[in-house]
């Protein structure tokens, strides 16, 4: 070609584009959603210009949509598939940077993982800014065209093409012999073989698009349908003109045995179809989204192609501000698996959109409160400018205003699960307990709200509330009795001679074995009008002490008859004890040890010395 040159791909690139060919090769299905995320990133850069110049759309072409179209030839076994967008486009040096020197921040982060054996998925690819490798998994050789707009600074800019093969380790780029004929945007064309064969149908990219793209991708995509319909001809008035003594002959043999058959004629009929027709679905009134797109659009933001979502919520909300936004909140059906390790610096699941173009998925550490950072959450903002910076969004009191809604939405959620999904609810309480207690702590306003849906075992029950707790007091019980020990079961914490006398006196006693358990009730203090006890410490008060009038005489009477034994043991254990007492807690063990009320319990002391090891 005319004015080619050929440059070298960086070696890191050479290496990337192996590792992404060779570990995605069973995942090949991805190329699509990489080339159409990069055509939509391409349109919202576009618009995101023309709000500042109106000119770059007035030049060439005013669509901004994506296209695909499967070539002609595609009906054999090998074929192109071409993909266009009216984008923002390259300059020959973009293509030549962006398609094959760059070394993006992120990739040697990429190699690392991908060469420790760590499970390179397609979502990997996106994150590392390597899509554009992933054409290369149905295409030996990619051919990418593309003009960028006219602007003030590149007024008569030329179509260039990048073409380059999976394998070398060079690439070409030149002036496109066929001058500029896109009007603006880029077209990429993938020459499939017959191996990818399965790609050439329109059915099966419809499929991926809607499976992949119809979430992520907020321009219009069209592909191109071919229909051939059949058009009976006529039969020609006689039979033969031109005397053909054979063919008269059959003719005549047939017209006698069976009637005439009706020819037809082959149309093709050409149309561009629309993919991705319907608003996004958190633009939708809630009551006309079904199901099914719920859990589809959930499989798209978690970018897991099988989890369901424990439950979700979808509305409308209006910070006092006066933006007005819509959102839409999953509960995932797993623990992301940093969650722990990452609860220190958060993790970002919550997507903000801005009149439904995207605009950031990092609002920064601690947008979502850490405890509450797995939620996934998609929101589209109405007011708010277009060109809005990350940084001066946190001066915006929207996000705060954002943030307390999203908080309160989501504890109402929980809230309506535990209510009337039971059988889920108790997936939440197991995955997230552990959460929501260290929300508790962290969260003072919102104290009552998650004290309720947090789920105990118990000396009574297996799985209970605090509500009902209170309901099952005894009369004048005006503690809730806890014991804590992390990681015992509840049926050994059940018999600690702490729970004995209170559990044969018939009050029940939280069961409590999660790390956060402990300094939660102790930072409870109060719920329904009743004080919370860790049994193992000073302060325990039975509610029942006038029913016992006998027993508290008998006590009274065994303080006076062991009094001896009481001074002795003070005397033996001095420095190691602080006191000595009789007591009337336990039923059959001889004594045990307890904490003053405002000492650490053995279990808190185990959790201290575990941490300072
Ligand atoms: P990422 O999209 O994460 O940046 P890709 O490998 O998918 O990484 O794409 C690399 C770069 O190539 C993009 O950042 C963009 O600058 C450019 N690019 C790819 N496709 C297009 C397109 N259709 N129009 C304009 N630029 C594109
Ligand atoms: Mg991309």
């Amino acid at each position: 070609n005319e004015g080619s040159e050929t440059f070298r791909y960086e070696s890191d690139i050479t290496r990337l584009r192996s590792l992404v060919i060779h570990s995605l090769y069973s995942h090949k299905d991805v190329f699509l959603r990489e080339l159409l995320s990069n055509a939509n990133d391409a349109l919202e850069k576009l618009r995101l210009v023309s709000l500042t110049d109106r000119s770059v759309l007035s030049a060439g072409e005013g669509n901004v949509t994506i296209e695909i179209n499967l070539d002609e030839a595609s009906r054999g076994k090998t074929g192109q598939i071409v993909i266009r967008d009216t984008g923002i486009g390259m300059t020959k040096d973009e293509l030549t940077r962006n398609l094959g020197t760059i070394a993006r921040s992120g990739t040697s982060e990429f190699l690392k993982k991908a060469e420790e054996g760590q499970g390179v998925d397609g979502n990997l690819i996106g994150q590392f800014g390597l899509g554009f490798y992933s054409c290369f998994l149905v295409s030996p050789t990619v051919r990418v065209s593309s003009l960028p707009p006219a602007t003030s600074g590149n007024s008569e800019p030329t179509q260039h093409t990048f073409v380059s093969s999976s394998t070398g380790d060079s690439f070409e780029v030149f002036p496109d012999p066929r001058g500029n004929t896109l009007g603006r945007g880029t077209e990429i064309v993938l020459s499939i073989g017959e191996e990818e064969a399965e790609f050439l149908s329109v059915e099966k990219l419809k499929t991926l698009i809607e499976k992949h793209s119809t979430f992520s991708t907020t321009f219009p995509i069209y592909i191109k349908e071919r229909k051939t319909s059949k058009i009976p001809v006529p039969p020609p008035q006689s039979p033969v003109e031109d005397g053909d003594p054979d063919k008269f002959a059959d003719d005549l043999d047939t017209d006698e045995t069976t009637p005439k058959e009706e020819t037809f004629e082959e149309v093709q009929e050409e149309s561009w179809i629309r993919v991705n027709d319907k608003a996004p679905i958190w633009m939708r009134d809630p009551k006309e989204v079904s199901e099914e797109e719920y859990k589809a659009f959930y499989q798209a933001v978690s970018k897991d192609d099988t989890g369901e979502p424990l439950g979700w919520s979808h509305f409308k909300g209006d910070t006092g501000s006066g933006v007005s936004f819509r959102a839409i909140i999953y509960v995932p059906s797993s623990l992301p698996k940093e969650f722990w390790s990452k609860m220190t610096s958060g993790i970002n699941n919550v997507r903000l959109m801005v009149k439904r173009v995207f605009i950031t998925d990092d609002l920064g550490e601690d947008f979502m409160p850490r405890w509450l950072s797995f939620l996934k959450v998609t929101v589209d903002a109405d007011d708010l400018p277009l060109n809005v910076s990350r940084e001066t969004l946190q001066n915006n009191r929207f996000l705060s205003q954002l943030q307390r809604i999203l908080i309160r939405k989501a504890l109402d959620l929980f809230t309506k699960l535990s209510n009337d999904q039971p059988e889920t609810y108790k997936q939440i309480a197991k995955l997230y307990g552990n959460a929501l207690r260290i929300g508790l702590l962290e969260s003072p306003k919102d104290k009552v709200k998650i004290a309720k849906l947090l789920r105990f075992e118990s000396t009574r029950s297996e799985y209970t509330t605090l509500e009902e707790y209170v309901e099952n007091r005894k009369e004048g019980q005006k503690q809730i009795y806890y014991m804590a020990g992390v990681g015992e079961k509840a049926e050994d914490l059940a018999r600690s001679p702490f729970v004995e006398k209170l559990f044969a006196r018939g009050y029940e006693v939280l069961l409590l074995n999660l790390p956060s358990d402990e300094p939660m009730m102790a930072s409870l203090d109060q719920f329904m009008g009743m004080t919370t006890q860790d049994v193992s410490k000073k302060g325990l008060k039975f509610g029942d002490e006038d029913e016992h009038e006998a027993e508290k005489k008998e006590l009274e009477a065994q303080k006076i008859a062991f009094r001896p034994l009481i001074d002795w043991l003070k005397k033996d254990l001095a420095g190691q004890v602080s006191d000595v007492t009789v007591t009337n807690r336990l039923v059959t063990s001889p004594c045990t040890i307890i904490v003053d009320s405002y000492g650490w319990s053995a279990n808190m002391q185990r959790i201290m010395s575990a941490q300072t090891d």
